[in-house]
């Protein structure tokens, strides 16, 4: 497979975790490039109290991809931004509503200009709770998801987009918000993609699938809606190997290659022609 890009288009990295050493893994395997995506602004250990704390999150995920790609073969884009669960979890800690959803605003803004001094090529996870939450937070979390998406539209960027899983009712609810703030729906990337979501035909996003088995089993390859595979590795000291381990995009395109279930033109038109049209960029080995 050493002629043939893989990616992983939404992997976690970060210094207090693997870092280095998971991207090595990842190589290792056989994979090429890696859509770095950032982590929740307490999994750095930052605790939120000034619009600038975001700024060096996203520092801290743009720093590991330029040192990944100083001393690996591999090419590595940042994805910045503010995950939804940011707001549940400073509520819970006492935080004040309006204070909260200021500084996540602040740092969507902030995600913005990485984005337009290309330091980042996307913007996300942004999005809303996957879990049920009361619905007053539910209602702020669909205004700070349409602020990030307005910021998006702005930097003309894609975004990685972290919310419940897509069925025929919530759908409407994603494609109301991307018109009305005026989005490519292909630049709607949904993270955390399941192959039953793919079947939807309201809306034409983007699926990033995570690359387990059963999943991959079960997914159309030949399907018309444009999907890319993820790992979504958190680098967690506490939870090793969650969601999947850095290995496992390489990993499950050699078994497929393997089982003769894809040809190598299809493999690139996964890892290189779909990403190279959604990100801007251009991917080579
Ligand atoms: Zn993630």
């Amino acid at each position: 497979m050493d002629d043939i890009p893989i990616l992983d288009n939404h992997i976690h990295l970060k210094e207090q975790g693997s870092g280095l050493e998971g991207a090595k893994e990842f190589e290792k395997a056989g994979g090429t490039h890696m859509v770095l995506v950032n982590l929740p602004s307490w999994s750095y250990g930052i605790s939120l109290t000034e619009p600038d704390d975001y700024r060096k999150a996203f520092q801290k995920t743009v720093s590991l991809a330029k040192k990944i790609e100083k001393n690996l073969d591999l090419d590595v884009y940042p994805v910045v931004g503010v995950h939804p669960a940011e707001l549940t979890k400073w509520m819970e800690a006492g935080r004040s509503l309006s204070k909260t959803i200021k500084l996540m605003k602040e740092g969507l803004r902030i995600a913005r200009k990485f984005v337009e001094e290309n330091k980042a090529v996307a913007i996300g996870e942004i999005g809303r709770p996957h879990y049920s939450v009361d619905p007053k937070i539910m209602n702020r979390s669909m205004q700070i998801f349409k602020f990030a998406l307005e910021q998006a539209k702005i930097a003309g960027c894609p975004v990685q987009v972290h919310m419940d899983k897509l069925n025929s009712e919530n759908i409407k609810d994603l494609k109301d918000l991307v018109e009305e703030v005026g989005i490519e729906e292909k630049k709607v990337i949904k993270h955390f993609a399941e192959p039953a979501e793919m079947d939807l035909k309201e809306f034409n996003y983007t699926a990033s699938v995570t690359a387990r088995k059963q999943n991959i089993n079960k997914l159309d390859l030949c399907s018309k809606k444009p999907f890319m595979f993820e790992t979504d590795y958190l680098d967690d000291p506490n939870r090793p190997g969650a969601v999947l381990g850095p290995k496992t995009v390489p990993r499950r395109f050699k078994w497929l290659l393997n089982q003769d279930k894809i040809d190598k033109s299809k493999i690139i038109e996964i890892n290189k022609k779909l990403p190279e049209k959604i990100y801007n960029i251009s991917i080579e080995l």
